[in-house]
């Protein structure tokens, strides 16, 4: 393979929804698109830096396929994650913005071979982001929220950092989201939301050693009103949230 010059090599941005990632085509100079693994993938530049713009798709499947075609065929340098989640810690409410500081998959669940939420054979329950790459993801998307561009609708929002719990499911139950949050945290996982792609990709990331970061807005409490909340938000701010994190992501970088 040609060796490519750190300068040109992309940073990868995922977005989970089309709605998020229109937002972010908006600030896209000379973009091109390559159609690979059955995935539009958008090419150009950002802020003057090279990325790549591509959709997860939803669930850990899809998200960890897309994210093995960003490495593999794009040899991206890092990846960012921006998407939305429904808040299952307490105080996560909607509109706030979670960054994650690492991962667990929820729904695995290899017990008694292994115990409950390890993933098998790789000895750990939970996937880190990049430390430093998600430093700079948590002042990107501070200063989203202290300028407003983002949050007009939730002047009490916060920035949250901890775990994200990622699974194959469309939590839209209290009951479900509070008997999520209590088996995770009485197992030593605080969980502050929940969605279904984020711990796939940081398991690929680390298979790679690439560096990941993921910011969640919150769009639902994934209780019983998550299924009404979560497609107002995605129609009506995500893609405001996922713009002005991601624009002043790449000034950063
Ligand atoms: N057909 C829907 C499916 C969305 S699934 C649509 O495209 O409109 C929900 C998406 O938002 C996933 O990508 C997931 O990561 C995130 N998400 C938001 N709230 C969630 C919740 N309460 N539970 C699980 N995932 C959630």
């Amino acid at each position: 393979m040609p060796h490519t010059p750190a300068s040109t090599t992309p940073t990868a941005i995922l977005s989970a929804l089309l709605q998020e990632q229109q937002g972010l085509m908006e600030l896209l100079h000379h973009p091109r698109k390559v159609t690979h693994a059955s995935r539009d993938f958008w090419l150009g530049d950002l802020h003057g830096k090279p990325v790549v713009l591509a959709l997860s798709k939803i669930g850990k499947v899809a998200a960890a396929t897309t994210a093995t075609a960003l490495i593999e065929r794009f040899s991206v340098r890092r990846m960012v994650f921006t998407g939305v989640a429904g808040g299952v810690g307490a105080g996560v409410n909607v509109g706030d913005i979670v960054v994650a500081t690492d991962f667990v998959q929820h729904d695995l669940d290899a017990s008694p071979l292994f115990p409950r939420y390890e993933v098998p054979l790789y000895g750990r329950t939970r996937f880190d982001a990049d430390p430093a790459l998600t430093a700079q993801l948590f002042s990107a998307a501070t200063e989203a929220l202290a300028h407003g561009q983002a949050s007009q609708a939730f002047p009490d929002a916060r920035v949250h950092q901890g775990l994200i719990a990622s699974g194959d499911r469309f939590v839209s139950g209290a009951g479900e989201s509070r008997a999520l949050h209590d088996a995770l945290t009485g197992a030593g996982h605080p969980v502050l939301a929940v969605e279904m792609e984020g711990a796939a990709v940081a398991q690929v990331c680390l298979d790679y050693g690439v560096p990941f970061a993921a910011v969640r807005t919150i769009s639902d409490r994934a209780d019983d009103s998550a299924h009404v909340d979560f497609p107002k938000f995605v129609e009506k701010v995500a893609s405001r949230y996922a713009h002005a994190i991601v624009e002043r992501l790449l000034a950063l970088l």
